[in-house]
C-alpha cells in the first residue's frame, strides 16, 4: 500500500476561488470594510491590555471612489501588518489571521467583536479588480510595506515610505466591474451592508452606519420609543409602527441577540419587501432568512444577530447546520412566550391586536406542533357577538345548550356574517353561539383543530336545520301525512333544478321558514378543499358538483295553505315563490331567475 498527498495547485484554485467563492460579487465591499473592522478592533483589545501604549485616536473607516483613476480605496487607522505579516495572513491562502488572533488573545481581553473567520474574505476583492494593493504600517516597529498582486499567484511585496499606523487597501476594478465605480452604488452596497458595524464608517465626508444598534443593548436601558426608532431606522420607508417586539438575548449554549417585531398582518399576505435581516457580529449578511427561521415566524419584521451563523457559507449549509436549527427553535419558544405574556399582562390589549395577529398565529399552529401546543393558552376565537374566547372558554361556554343527545359538543360556525345571517339568527334564537371562521387559513384550520378535538365536531349554520345541527331529543310529529308529502315532493321538483336540490320534509318549528336550503358540512368541506387544489387525494375526482337540500317544513302553515290550493296553476306560482326566497336568503337567486322573481313579487301584491 502507498499512502501520499494530493498535490493542489495554486495556479488551478486561485481561478476557482475567484468565480465560486462567492456567487455575488457585491460582497468584496463588505468583507474589505469588515476586515478594516477587524483591524480596528484589534488595535483597541491591544490597546486595552497595554500590549499597544501609543495613541488610539480617531479610527473612523474610510471609502473612497476615484473614477478617473478607477480606483476604490479602504483605508483604516487599525493594527496593520508587518512584512512578515503580509506573507503568512495575505499570501497564505485560508490562513487567517482573524482566527489566529482570537486564539492568541481569547484569554486576556474580549475578542468576541472579531468578524473573520475562515482567511478566505480577502480574496473578494479579485472577483472585482485587475490590480489589488496593500499599502500597510503595523503598531510595532519597523517599516511600512507595499503589496501588489494582479490575481495570478505572484505578487509582489517592498518597502514604503508610510508613515502613520494602518492599512489601504486599493482596489484597481477590472473593466466588467466598473459598475462599482458609481459612487451611488457604493452607497447602497454600505448602506446594505455595513449600516450598523461598530467602527464609524466614512464615506463623501458622511458616517454612514449607528455604531451601536438597538439590538446590541440591555433590553432594560430601552423604552418602547427606542424600539420604535429603531424599527424605523431599519425599514426607512415603511410608514406602519409595529404592534409590538421581543428583544432576544441568548449566550447559551449559542449566541444570539436581535429584536424581532409584529407587524400588523393583512388578511392577504402581500409580497413582503421588509424582511427580518440576518446579521453576523453587526455585518449584515442576508435578508432572505428561509433555512433560519421557521416559515410563520417570515412574517415578522427585524434582525438576528448571531456569529454561531457563519458569514460566508451556501444556503443548503445552513439548512443542515445544527445551530441553526437550535436557533429556529429558540426563537419559536420566545414567540410563544411573548404571546403569552402579552394575554397575561393585559388580555383587552390582546384583544385588540387580535386582528392583526390572528393570521400569523394561525398559522404558526398548523405548522409547527410545539408553537400549537403553546398556543391554546392565548389563540382566541371570535363570536358573531365580537367576544373573544380561548378554544377551551368556548368549549366551556356552550357545554350546556350545544352538546347534542350522543354528548358530542358542537362548534358552530360562519365563514360569511352576512350572507348566513338568517342562519345565525337562528341559532342564536336558540341561545347558541356561532364563531366567525372567515379567512382563508380558516377552512385549514377549523379541519386542524377538529383533529385534536375529541367528541366535538365543527358545523357551518347552514349545514342542516337547526335542529339537525344539534340533535337533541326526537323531533316533533309531523302536520303533513305521508301521502300529503308524496303528492308535494313533485310539485316541488318541479320549480327547482332537480340535479341540484335534494327535496326533503322536515318537521320544524312553526316559526322557522317554509321552505330552507342547506348543504352538508362534508360537501362543503370537499368543495372547499377541492378548490383549493388539496382534498386529501381526491383531486383526481375533479370539482364536486354544488349540491344542496331543501328542505320543506311540514309544520309550517304556509305550506299547508299551498297544499290546499285547488287552482293547479296557482299553487304552482306560490311554491315557486317560497323556493325562490329560501334561495335568496343563501345567495343563490341570480340572473333569470332573479328578474322573474321580482316580476311574480309584483303580482302577487297586485
Ligand atoms: P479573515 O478575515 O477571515 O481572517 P481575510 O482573507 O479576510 O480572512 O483576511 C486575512 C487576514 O489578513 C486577516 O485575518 C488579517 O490578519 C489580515 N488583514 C486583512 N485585512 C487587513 C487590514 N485591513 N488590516 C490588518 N490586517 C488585515
Ligand atoms: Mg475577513
Amino acid at each position: 500500500m502507498k499512502t501520499g498527498k494530493i498535490n493542489v495547485q495554486t495556479e488551478n484554485i486561485f481561478p476557482i476561488i475567484k468565480k465560486f467563492l462567492y456567487s455575488d460579487h457585491e460582497i468584496f465591499l463588505r468583507e474589505l470594510v469588515s476586515n478594516a473592522v477587524d483591524a480596528t478592533q484589534k488595535l483597541n483589545a491591544l490597546a486595552k491590555i497595554g500590549e499597544y501604549k501609543g495613541e488610539v485616536g480617531e479610527t473612523a473607516i474610510e471609502i473612497l471612489v476615484d473614477k478617473k483613476k478607477k480606483t476604490i480605496s479602504i483605508k483604516d487607522k487599525g493594527l496593520g501588518m508587518t512584512g512578515e505579516e503580509v506573507e503568512q495572513y495575505i499570501n497564505e491562502v485560508a490562513f487567517s489571521g482573524a482566527e489566529e488572533f482570537v486564539n492568541k488573545y481569547k484569554d486576556k481581553t474580549d475578542v468576541n467583536n472579531i468578524i473573520g473567520h475562515f482567511g478566505l474574505g480577502f480574496y473578494s476583492s479579485f472577483m472585482v479588480s485587475s490590480k489589488v494593493e496593500i499599502i500597510t504600517k503595523s503598531y510595532k516597529e519597523g517599516k511600512a510595506v507595499r503589496w501588489e498582486c494582479d490575481g495570478s499567484p505572484d505578487y509582489q511585496l517592498e518597502e514604503h515610505k508610510r508613515k502613520e499606523r494602518g492599512t489601504d487597501i486599493i482596489l484597481h476594478i477590472a473593466d466588467d466591474s466598473d459598475e462599482f465605480l458609481e459612487p451611488a452604488r457604493i452607497q447602497t452596497l454600505l448602506t446594505k451592508y455595513c449600516k450598523f458595524l461598530p467602527v464609524e464608517i466614512k464615506f463623501e465626508d458622511k458616517i454612514i452606519n449607528n455604531t451601536h444598534p438597538a439590538w446590541t443593548k440591555a433590553p432594560a436601558s430601552l423604552t418602547d420609543e427606542d424600539y420604535k426608532n429603531f424599527y424605523k431606522e431599519l425599514y426607512p420607508y415603511s410608514f406602519e409602527e409595529p404592534l409590538f417586539h421581543i428583544h432576544l438575548n441568548v449566550d447559551y449554549p449559542f449566541n444570539l441577540t436581535g429584536i424581532l417585531y409584529f407587524p400588523r398582518i393583512k388578511q392577504r399576505i402581500e409580497v413582503q419587501k421588509d424582511k427580518i435581516q440576518l446579521y453576523s457580529r453587526q455585518v449584515f449578511i442576508t435578508d432572505s432568512v428561509e433555512n433560519i427561521v421557521p416559515d410563520f415566524l417570515m412574517l415578522l419584521r427585524g434582525v438576528l444577530d448571531s456569529p454561531d451563523i457563519p458569514l460566508n457559507v451556501s444556503r443548503s449549509y445552513l439548512q443542515s447546520d445544527a445551530n441553526v436549527k437550535k436557533i429556529s427553535s429558540h426563537i419559536t419558544k420566545k414567540v410563544a412566550d411573548k404571546l403569552e405574556e402579552l394575554f397575561k399582562k393585559d388580555r383587552k390589549d390582546f384583544e385588540s391586536k387580535w386582528e392583526d395577529i390572528k393570521v400569523f398565529i394561525e398559522y404558526g399552529m398548523l405548522s409547527d406542533e410545539k408553537f400549537n401546543e403553546r398556543a391554546q393558552k392565548f389563540a382566541l376565537f371570535k363570536t358573531t357577538d365580537n367576544i373573544l374566547y380561548t378554544l377551551e372558554e368556548y368549549a366551556e361556554k356552550i357545554k350546556p345548550l350545544q352538546t347534542d343527545k350522543e354528548k358530542r359538543l358542537i362548534y358552530l360556525y360562519t365563514t360569511n356574517i352576512t350572507e348566513q345571517h338568517s342562519y345565525i339568527e337562528t341559532a342564536k334564537s336558540r341561545g347558541y353561539e356561532v364563531l366567525v371562521l372567515d379567512t382563508p387559513i380558516d377552512s385549514h384550520f377549523i379541519n386542524f383543530i377538529e383533529t385534536k378535538l375529541e367528541n366535538a365536531s365543527f358545523v357551518r349554520v347552514d349545514a342542516d336545520t337547526i335542529d339537525k345541527l344539534i340533535k337533541k331529543e326526537e323531533s316533533q310529529p309531523s302536520k303533513l301525512s305521508e301521502q300529503q308529502q308524496n303528492t308535494f315532493k313533485p310539485i316541488v321538483e318541479k320549480v327547482i333544478p332537480k340535479e341540484k336540490f335534494t327535496v326533503v320534509f322536515e318537521s320544524l318549528s312553526e316559526k322557522d321558514s317554509p321552505i330552507l336550503i342547506t348543504q352538508p358540512e362534508f360537501m362543503r368541506r370537499m368543495k372547499d378543499m377541492s378548490a383549493m387544489g388539496g382534498g386529501g387525494g381526491m383531486g383526481f375526482m375533479g370539482t364536486p358538483p354544488d349540491m344542496y337540500n331543501l328542505v320543506v317544513n311540514s309544520n309550517h302553515p304556509l305550506i299547508s295553505k299551498i297544499i290546499a290550493e285547488s287552482d293547479s296553476g296557482k299553487q304552482e306560482q306560490l311554491t315557486k315563490q317560497a323556493a325562490d326566497l329560501a334561495l335568496l336568503s343563501q345567495n343563490l337567486l341570480k340572473g333569470e331567475e332573479l328578474t322573474k322573481f321580482i316580476k311574480r313579487s309584483i303580482e302577487l301584491i297586485e
